[in-house]
């Protein structure tokens, strides 16, 4: 039996074994340019004097902190190099001006007012995996991640504090014998899934994150805090699912749809690299049932990564069946007979029970807590940084275009400064997630057959040249696959540098988020490089 790899492993494969200076920094990258380090216009109570904005007392840095149940921690307080950081080393040069630590609901409102009263630009954080550092400013960060309770009412409803991580979601919903789809990445924060969509192993059976959400507690701009459903403000419940973290308010709570849990079959087939172009097109022939039925209760993707040091990239399909193994073997004997002329390099089926599964496709241990730390996410410490970006595929990729995807895979594999992985993840969708309309909810790719994700990553402290070349070879690859993919990409896989991201993330659904965002953000509080424009 070999070992199931998932994303995460995969993005993080390689990544052990080189050494150096941390926190280096990628060109075009740096959240600098994308957070200014002010908000909207003072309200009055900031005075500038000399160019240097000074705080009326009750706007203090000071008194503000004295007004949270929760904590500030401050330039000149000794952790705030872990308070600061986000997942990516790479925006560790970042350095806000405070990070509020909010203890509950009131807490963010405190913060928002503060950050409209004073003009210093904000950002909501959970769980920090913003591929472009969306989730800091040298202004105020505002950390929901104290508020990170789960509880589940009689009728399977879950309250989910908004700044759950993705482990302890799963582990409590466990506990209560209740499951949901979500992402995979056991540190991912609810709030930055939930909100851009959330892809994960269940999604064909459930649907997307945003689709199991029936409510939210959201605190607005303005520091008003609304209860939100298909009833109560229900343009700016249909904006949360799907319209992008960070954009139209900051939720406190979520409310999910559970399902008892079920157990949970994992697989991987791992093939030689010389039959990829056959191999992926097999794949998704496989996805899209046209080599036999292909339930709901089945997700999978393909990974084609280069290997450091290694003689040729790896291959691999593996995936999840919600159920027990009978029921996996008739869509892999589709897969095998349409690949017969090809031998696998290696084979494994396991299942597990709900939870024990999150954790490994997660590459977390099958127990214990290793998945609960967020130890490692410290700046300065020695971490690895990745560069990725994504394109929605509506219908199967073209010989030609797997063929240019196999092709930059080699490259990679040949770069003398590629010191860690690199590759394209191919994650299949349809099922439950095609069948809500387009316009139903903000998430407007509906039709995907599939997504795929083309990502380098390199070591802690790698030099710069290994850093570019991993930002390189992503762009490039994205420039070549684009004949061959639709122009949409994923907006849970930010992209700082996509041009047309706007209607590449929300396509026709664009208007009415823009109209939603100037009915709920007038001033245009919540802003990045890449907010929904008022
Ligand atoms: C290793 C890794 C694995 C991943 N795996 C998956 C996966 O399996 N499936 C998938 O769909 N995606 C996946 N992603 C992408 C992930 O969904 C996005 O990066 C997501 O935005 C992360 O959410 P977060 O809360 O961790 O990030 P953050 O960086 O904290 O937040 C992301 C955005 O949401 C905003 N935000 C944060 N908290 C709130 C709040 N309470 N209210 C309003 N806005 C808020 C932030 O300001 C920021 O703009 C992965 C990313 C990484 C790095």
């Amino acid at each position: 039996m070999g070992v199931v790899t998932d994303r995460r492993t995969v993005l993080r494969a390689g990544l052990a074994m080189l050494g150096g200076a941390a926190g280096t920094v990628a060109a075009g990258c740096s959240p600098g340019r994308s957070h200014g380090p002010t908000g909207p216009a003072a309200s009055g109570s900031t005075a500038t004097v000399g160019g240097t904005p000074t705080l009326g007392p009750a706007q203090s840095w000071d008194a503000f902190a004295g007004r949270l149940a929760g904590q500030l921690v401050r330039p000149t307080d000794s952790d705030y190099d872990r308070a600061r950081a986000l997942f990516d080393p790479a925006f560790d040069t970042v350095r806000p001006q405070g990070i509020a630590y909010a203890a509950n609901p009131a807490d963010v409102a405190e913060a928002v007012r503060f950050a409209q009263a004073t003009g210093v630009g904000l950002a909501a954080r959970c769980g920090g995996h913003s591929y472009a550092g969306y989730s800091t400013s040298d202004g105020l960060v505002i950390d929901v991640t104290r508020m990170n309770q789960v509880s589940v009412a009689g009728n399977g409803i879950a309250t989910v504090g908004g700044g759950t991580r993705l482990i302890k979601l799963y582990t409590d919903l466990a506990g209560a014998g209740r499951s949901m789809g979500g992402g995979s990445c056991p540190t991912v924060g609810i709030a930055g899934l939930t909100l851009g969509g959330g892809i994960g192993v269940l999604g064909r059976l459930y649907g997307l994150t945003c689709d199991q959400l029936t409510g939210a507690d959201v605190v607005l701009a303005s520091g008003e805090r609304l209860n939100v459903d298909e009833n109560h403000d229900a343009d700016l419940f249909w904006a949360l699912r799907g319209g992008g973290g960070g954009n139209v308010g900051i939720v406190t709570a979520f409310r999910f749809a559970t399902r008892p849990t079920r157990s949970l079959t994992l697989f991987s087939v791992r093939w030689p690299w010389s039959a990829a172009a056959d191999v992926i097109t097999t794949w998704q022939q496989w996805i899209t049932g046209k080599l036999g039925v292909m339930p709901d209760t089945l997700w999978s993707t393909v990974v084609a990564g280069s290997v450091p040091g290694g003689s040729a990239p790896t291959l691999r399909i593996s995936g999840v069946f919600a159920g027990d193994r009978a029921g996996l073997n008739g869509p892999l004997a589709d897969l095998r007979a349409a690949l017969r002329s090809v031998t696998p390099v290696s084979a494994s089926i396991v299942d597990h029970d709900y939870l024990t599964a999150m954790r490994l496709e997660g590459g977390c241990s099958a127990s214990g807590d290793i998945c609960g730390s967020t130890a490692g996410i410290s700046a300065g410490a020695r971490r690895p940084g990745q560069k990725a970006a994504s394109a929605i595929l509506l219908t199967p990729i073209a010989p030609a275009g797997v063929d240019v995807l196999a092709r930059q895979v080699e490259e990679r594999q040949r770069d003398p400064l590629a010191k860690a992985s690199g590759g394209i993840i191919l994650d299949s969708w349809g099922g439950a997630i095609s069948r809500v309309s387009p316009s139903d909810t903000a998430f407007v790719h509906r039709n995907a057959i599939a997504s795929v994700q083309y990502f380098a990553s390199y070591p802690a402290g790698a030099p710069a040249e290994n850093v570019q070349a991993a930002h390189g070879w992503v762009r490039d690859t994205a420039a070549a696959a684009a004949p061959y993919v639709s122009d949409q990409a994923y907006q849970n896989y930010i992209d700082p540098d996509l041009a047309n991201w706007a209607q590449a993330y929300y396509g026709a659904n664009l208007p009415r988020l823009t109209a939603v965002k100037r009915h709920y953000d007038p001033d245009n509080l919540f802003r990045f490089a890449q907010s929904i424009p008022s």
